[in-house]
């Protein structure tokens, strides 16, 4: 499966938004974006005229990075997202908030999403008991996620199982710290979702 292997905090400096990439790193003064919070590459520093196309784009890009997904897929979200009901840009950000990975990340096994992605990859949760090992995997309401028995004393789970609870989790989830499981008590509204993303611009950048 495809994914962005540059440098990762280039994003968030290109962005000019925190977007919490690499975890524990994030939150100290080893941050890049606190130490040049300014765009990458000779011209970083400039002044720009920004078009109202290059807001829209830098609103999706913002967003395609935060969940770390590649265009296509990211463009699939936005389309499924168009054929639902309600507010597309909602819809998509629901959409994007119930991969597996993120809501692995959400629970706080993982300390960035890309770590959650890599411990879905491994194959260290179960879904309502049957082990899945795809990031994008789309939960429902009523899902169990949980460490897979086998995962519980591998020195990576040791070390996760060590921080679990230490995070806030969300209202539409329910962390059992025991257990090493959430579930999916419902989907998110939009007030739960606490990614700094205008999705209108998203809309109106796909809608041109
Ligand atoms: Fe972004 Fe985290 Fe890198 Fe800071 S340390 S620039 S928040 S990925």
């Amino acid at each position: 499966m495809a994914r962005y292997i540059g440098p990762v905090c280039r994003q968030c400096r290109r962005e000019g938004v925190k977007l919490y990439l690499k975890g524990d790193r994030c939150y100290s003064d080893k941050c890049a974006f606190s130490k040049r919070g300014y765009a990458p590459g000779q011209h970083g520093q400039g002044r720009k005229k920004v078009s109202e196309y290059g807001i829209q784009l830098r609103e999706k890009q913002k967003a395609r990075r935060a969940y770390g997904i590649l265009e296509r897929q990211f463009r699939a979200y936005f389309d499924k997202a168009d054929r639902q009901k309600g507010i597309t840009g909602e819809n998509l950000l629901v959409l994007l908030e119930r991969r597996l990975d993120n809501v692995v990340y959400r629970l706080g096994f993982g300390s960035s999403r890309n770590q959650s992605r890599q411990l879905v990859r491994h194959g260290h949760f179960t879904v309502n008991g049957r082990r899945v090992n795809i990031p994008s995997y789309q939960i429902k309401a009523g899902d169990v996620i949980q460490v897979h028995e086998s995962s519980k004393e591998s020195p990576i789970m040791k070390e996760v199982a060590e921080g679990i609870g230490s995070k806030t989790v969300p209202a539409w989830l329910e962390l059992s710290a025991a257990d090493l499981s959430g579930k999916v008590v419902r989907y998110p509204n939009r007030e739960e979702i606490d990614i700094p993303i205008q999705e209108h611009l998203i809309v109106e950048l796909y809608s041109r």
